[in-house]
């Protein structure tokens, strides 16, 4: 029987031990944290996300640069197969208004007690608290274990699935970097990918509404617009609409030090008609009980409002119809990777070959986050750390049986 190490117990490596040990290899997933897939749970806190139900040629752009090596995997292991999979371990799932897909109980936790129960059946041997080091002179992994005690396994293949290094309290952290860069692998830099951004907000601004959502609102940047929900933070801004611009913003702010996200805070109110009813007389009203009263703005949007332009109370209402329209909002920096909900780069794809095996170290296949791709939310992240959990399953199927 052939004998196969998956390192880290996420999504991806998961999905693969399941493949290989359902066609006959006797598997091990080595895992550094007491438990596996602790990212995958934190995902199912506010509704497990498992992957979008939009058209495949839409679904398959989210991966912008990665698009043309992902989607030949996808289409290996499709959002319906990955809904099928979840039907077979008892959880149905449905499509959500925005084409979102969630399983119906909306949390990972009991998917993830199925398949760890499917896992067993089928032979999967689970080490937890074995945290990866590397490689001995004799080519073996090693792994450092709860007791600081090293172990060492030669297995016929490995597959890393060792995750990215957002949120790194749940396991994956990055580590393994040093490890592959000294062996000569290409790695793109570790980048945070959905993720909020710094603002330097006046102290005022921030003692009074840090913590508070804006919605709804139009952010626009680059050519692109969307509609949602932005929170004030402490630091600068968050939010689901805030992601789904980050890496753009990101990029941007790497290439010119700042990037400008445009605020629409009355999408429903034409800038005209906004015009109009800021002309009403403002007889003994503050300006904040003007703007709210005529402009229809919220306490928070009123102080973003201050926040931009100082000089808005004394601006004819034409101009300030204008910003509240296309309010303009300086970005400092990304917030760290830690805080992001998932990483960009990593392994760069021009180091695996079509088997997801890296072709500077024969036998040792990659799988998931850690490789270089990055996707907004709505269910691409783990549509992508499964399919390529599926794909280096089958390459590592391929390279035993050769
Ligand atoms: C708060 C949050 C919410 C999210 N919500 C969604 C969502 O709704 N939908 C969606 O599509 N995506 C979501 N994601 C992203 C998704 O969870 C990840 O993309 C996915 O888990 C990546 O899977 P992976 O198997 O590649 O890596 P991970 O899930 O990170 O798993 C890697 C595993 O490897 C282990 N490991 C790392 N290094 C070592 C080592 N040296 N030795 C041994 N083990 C090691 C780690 O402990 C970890 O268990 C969310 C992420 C976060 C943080």
């Amino acid at each position: 029987m052939k004998t196969v190490a998956v390192i880290g117990g996420g999504p991806a490596g998961l999905m693969a031990a399941e493949r290989l040990a359902t066609a006959g290899c006797a598997v091990t997933v080595y895992e550094r944290k007491p438990t596996p897939a602790r990212k995958f749970l934190m995902a199912g806190r506010g509704g497990l996300n498992i992957t979008h139900s939009e058209d495949m040629n839409s679904f398959m752009t989210r991966y912008g640069g990665a698009e043309a090596r992902l989607s030949s995997v996808i289409d290996r292991f499709t959002p319906a197969m990955l809904r099928d999979w979840c039907a077979g371990l008892g959880e149905e799932t449905f499509v959500g208004s925005s084409g979102r897909v969630f399983p119906k109980s909306f949390k990972a936790s009991p998917l993830l007690r199925a398949w760890q129960k499917r896992l067993a059946e089928r032979g999967v041997a689970l080490l937890t608290r074995h945290d990866w080091q590397g490689w001995n002179d004799e080519g073996a992994l090693l792994f450092k274990t709860e007791s600081g005690e090293m172990k060492t396994a030669m297995p016929d293949a490995t597959l890393l699935a060792l995750g990215g290094a957002s949120w790194p309290r749940l396991g994956a952290d990055g580590s393994w970097q040093s490890v592959l860069a000294a062996r000569g692998i290409g790695i793109a830099p570790l980048r945070p990918s959905n993720c909020g951004f710094v603002v330097a907000w006046t102290d005022v601004f921030r003692q009074k509404f840090a913590g508070q959502p804006v919605k709804p609102v139009i952010l626009s940047f680059d050519g692109t617009s969307l509609q949602g929900e932005v929170m004030m933070t402490q630091r600068g801004i968050e939010g689901g609409a805030v992601y789904a611009l980050s890496a753009a913003l990101r990029d941007a702010i790497e290439a010119k030090g700042a990037a400008t996200l445009t605020l629409d805070l009355r999408p429903g109110v034409e800038k005209n008609e906004l015009s109009r009813r800021l002309s009403a007389p403002r007889r003994a009203l503050s300006f904040a009980n003007f703007m709210r009263k005529h402009g229809g703005l919220s306490p928070v949007s009123i102080g973003l409002v201050r926040e931009t332009a100082p000089d808005a109370p004394e601006m004819a209402p034409a101009k300030l119809a204008a910003h509240i329209k296309s309010l303009p909002l300086a970005l400092q920096a990304p917030f760290p990777l830690e805080r992001a909900i998932s990483t960009a780069g990593g392994v760069r794809l021009d180091e695996i070959d079509n088997r997801f095996m890296l072709k500077k170290l024969p036998g040792v296949f990659v799988a998931g986050e850690m490789l270089d791709w990055e996707a907004p939310t709505g269910g691409y992240l783990l549509q992508a750390s499964f399919a390529t959990g599926v794909a280096a399953a089958e390459g590592i199927l391929s390279r035993l049986s050769s």
